[in-house]
C-alpha cells in the first residue's frame, strides 16, 4: 500500500550550487549527502514536513541523471511513493500491465529498497516506489 509521497527528486548539475538555494534561501534542513552507486548519483535530502526533496547530481556521464540533464535540463525528475511492501507494490503494478524499469528492488539512498516504473506507464512521470524502513525490521 502506498502511504505517502516519500520525496520529489530534482535533477541538478551541482548539488553545491543548488544547496545555496534550497538550504540558504528556502531555509530547508539538509539531512545529508550520499553517493548512490546503483544510480551513479550523489543525493542531498531535505526535510519538508513529513516528506522530502531529493537533489540528484550525476557522478558519471553514464548516470541516468546525466542523460536527463542533457535532454531536459534541470528540473523535477521523479516522484517517489512510500510503500509498506515494495514486493507487493511491484507485483500489483506488473499485474496492471505497467512497464517496470526494475523487476526487483534495488538499493537506493539511505539503504532503502526502491524500484522505478517507466514514465510511459505513469502519465509521463518517472515513478519510484520506496519501501519504508520499518517494514523489514
Ligand atoms: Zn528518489
Amino acid at each position: 500500500m502506498i502511504t505517502k509521497i516519500a520525496h520529489l527528486g530534482i535533477a541538478v548539475r551541482s548539488i553545491a550550487t543548488a544547496r545555496l538555494v534550497y538550504e540558504g534561501a528556502l531555509g530547508l534542513v539538509c539531512e545529508g549527502e550520499e553517493v548512490v552507486a546503483s544510480q551513479q548519483v550523489r543525493t542531498a535530502l531535505f526535510t519538508v514536513g513529513d516528506t522530502h526533496i531529493e537533489l540528484l547530481e550525476p557522478t558519471s556521464p553514464e548516470s541516468p541523471i546525466a542523460k536527463f540533464l542533457d535532454t531536459k535540463g534541470e528540473g523535477i525528475h521523479h516522484i517517489a511513493y512510500a510503500t509498506d511492501n515494495i514486493d507487493a507494490q511491484l507485483q500489483a503494478a506488473r499485474e496492471q500491465g505497467l512497464r517496470l524499469i526494475h523487476e526487483t528492488p534495488i538499493i537506493g539512498a539511505g539503504g532503502k529498497r526502491v524500484a522505478f516504473l517507466h514514465p510511459k506507464s505513469t502519465s509521463g512521470v518517472l515513478t519510484e516506489f520506496c519501501e519504508e524502513e520499518n517494514h523489514r525490521a
